[in-house]
């Protein structure tokens, strides 16, 4: 029987108020109808769907990134010019972790350790 139920039913078959047993049983099942409650609010929670969430992370992640090409302060080893990060914000994984440079001078493409 849900908590709800037994609760009801303990009201209308005792005079509880004059039994302080019954006070106790009256508290710990009306903890018991609040997790219940808890319990059916969460299952009837609306989940997003993988599509939109995709959808929606990967505009709010284009809007906040600026991936242009930037200078890092390392020569090209070909001519010493200053090398790009050609994708800033992007990070290769592997061990280390490692970013695409290049220069824009002599075309040299290459790694820097990230
Ligand atoms: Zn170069």
């Amino acid at each position: 029987m849900k908590a709800k139920e037994e609760l009801i039913k303990l009201v209308l078959d005792n005079d509880f108020i004059t039994a302080p047993r019954l006070r106790t049983e009256f508290r710990s099942l009306l903890d018991r109808v609040e997790i219940e409650a808890q319990a059916e609010f969460k299952n009837c929670k609306k989940l997003k769907d993988l599509n939109e969430h995709n959808a929606q992370t990967i505009s709010i992640q284009c809007a906040m990134t600026d991936n242009n090409p930037i200078l890092n302060g390392i020569a090209c080893p070909k001519c010493g010019e200053e090398l790009y990060d050609s994708n800033p914000m992007v990070t290769i994984i592997s061990m280390p972790a490692k970013k695409n440079v290049h220069c824009s001078k002599c075309d040299y493409f290459g790694y820097r350790i990230a």
